[in-house]
């Protein structure tokens, strides 16, 4: 049957894996409830289009054709900002004389904040998307007001609690810290992709009961509607590949032989890289486990190195038929197989959800930004996760024996259960996140197209229903 659809609404995703992944999801979350997709992206990353004939596709002129942006600089992320710019804008007014009042609103990953400008010269309402735990959000926007009183701060210091910031210590300040401190330049970066801007509300990749106390903080600060309705790839009614990588489905068979629980999945994500002495570590850590486990060395992602050559000579056929190396997994379908018994993660947050949505105990490892907030929580606060202190094969080979043979490992996976089944209360009829959701479309539906954004309304969704509802274990 034909669905009539409703208004349309435009989504600037972010180019890189990790932020590209929750925008489609959101997109085919927005397509199943009655709207109309258009995706205006950015050439570089472009997503695959035949995975989603139901979008319309627009590829901005991101100016990148020679420059090699795979990794996210600061710079990268200005120089994207200011040239999509233009093309946006001409874009939307093409768009907006044929489609008039039917576009509803744009709604754009925080990182693409130029979207504001364009959107507030011609009238269009905005939504800002968090692809970033709000953990994480919190902890940036506590730091900006006062960054003195936590930069410079000395060695001696790194174990200690960063004030206001419990679990957080110096040690995870989560911006890029160089002689103990944080340039301005990130500082003011981190800023611009913390400021809404005139946006009429937020939509989170999080779940309302997973991380109520942080939203709520957030909520008094930003002072618009916020909708975490996550995790976003558990929403999807019809799940398509985001993937900018080809994924090795070969793992699968291999994990098919594999006892239940066994499998120690490693991948440290899209974009973390790590030189070669820690590869070496890693290696000996997993094999002196003797735990069966399945490795995602990612190219590019050994410093100085293409790929997997830098691991220890022979070191493939000595693991033999125990291990499994690719360049790319299908990762959520690798978590949710019945052989993967641990996750030894750089604690990206779409990692993180897809860990816990399949009840999968983790190891943490995080290396930048966002990463080093979602480990303690994992550790401290959630306790689903086992902190890799050092990088050094004994330690690694214990952590791994840890969470894979001990009592305290049986431990964490029996929490990680519980958490799973909190995710599954979200998503269900009634559930937070659903609820979220319904609330999120009915908002969307009567946005006022092209006219000046209406006043922003304190706690208007979160407050309805905050109070009821159950804090899994955040304290
Ligand atoms: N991913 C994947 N295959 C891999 C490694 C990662 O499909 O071999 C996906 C993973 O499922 C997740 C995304 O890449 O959705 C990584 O996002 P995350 O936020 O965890 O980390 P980032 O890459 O942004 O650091």
């Amino acid at each position: 049957m034909k669905i009539e659809r409703k208004q349309s609404v435009v989504l600037v995703p972010c180019p890189y894996q990790g932020h590209l992944t929750p925008m489609l999801q959101l997109g085919s979350i927005l397509y199943s409830q009655g709207f109309s997709v258009i995706v205006a992206h950015t050439q570089y990353n472009a997503p695959n289009y035949s995975n989603y004939p139901q979008f319309v596709f627009h590829s901005m002129d991101d100016g990148f054709q020679v420059i090699d942006i795979s990794f996210p600089s600061l710079e990268n992320l200005y120089s994207m900002n200011e040239n999509c710019k233009v093309h946006l804008r001409d874009y939307l007014v093409t768009m907006m004389e044929e489609v008039g009042n039917e576009l509803a609103c744009i709604v754009y990953d925080n990182v693409m904040f130029f979207v504001d400008d364009v959107a507030t010269q011609l009238k269009v309402p905005t939504i800002v998307l968090s692809t970033f735990s709000a953990a994480f959000t919190h902890s940036m926007i506590t730091i900006f007001p006062q960054p003195e009183k936590y930069f410079p701060f000395e060695d001696s210091q790194l174990l200690d609690p960063l004030p206001d910031l419990h679990p957080l210590r110096y040690k995870d300040v989560p911006f890029f810290v160089i002689n103990n401190t944080v340039p301005e330049a990130a500082l003011e970066f981190h800023r611009a992709i913390c400021d809404i801007g005139s946006s009429v509300a937020t939509i989170w990749n999080t779940m309302q009961d997973l991380e109520s106390s942080m939203l709520l903080r957030l909520q008094e600060h930003y002072k618009v509607p916020f909708f975490p309705i996550g995790p976003f790839h558990k929403m999807v009614p019809l799940a398509s590949s985001t993937s900018l990588l080809e994924e090795d489905n070969s793992c699968i068979e291999w994990l098919d032989r594999q006892a239940p629980n066994s499998v120690l999945y490693v991948s440290l994500g899209s974009l973390a890289t790590i030189d070669d002495k820690e590869l070496i570590e890693t290696a000996w850590g997993l094999a002196n486990s003797e735990q069966p486990f399945l490795w995602v060395i990612r190219p590019g992602s050994i410093s100085g190195f293409q790929c997997a050559e830098a691991l220890p000579d022979g070191f493939e056929e000595m693991i033999g038929e125990r291990g499994r190396i690719v360049k790319w997994a299908p990762q959520k379908q690798v978590l949710a197989h019945p052989a993967i018994g641990g996750f030894y993660t750089h604690c990206g947050w779409n990692s993180m959800l897809e860990s816990i949505s399949e009840q999968v105990p983790m190891i943490c490892r995080p290396i930048i930004a966002d990463q080093l907030v979602n480990a303690r929580y994992l550790t401290q606060i959630y306790k689903v996760g086992i902190e890799l202190e050092v990088i050094e094969r004994t330690v690694i080979e214990k952590t791994i024996m840890k969470l894979m043979l001990s009592e305290e490992g049986k431990d964490v996976k029996k929490r990680v259960v519980d958490m799973k089944q909190n995710i599954v209360a979200a998503m269900q009829i009634g559930g937070t996140s659903q609820k979220n959701l319904k609330d999120l479309i009915d908002f969307i539906s009567v946005l006022p197209s092209r006219l000046p954004p209406p006043t922003p309304v304190v706690g208007a969704i979160m407050s309805s229903n905050h109070t009821s509802s159950k804090c899994i274990r955040e304290s």
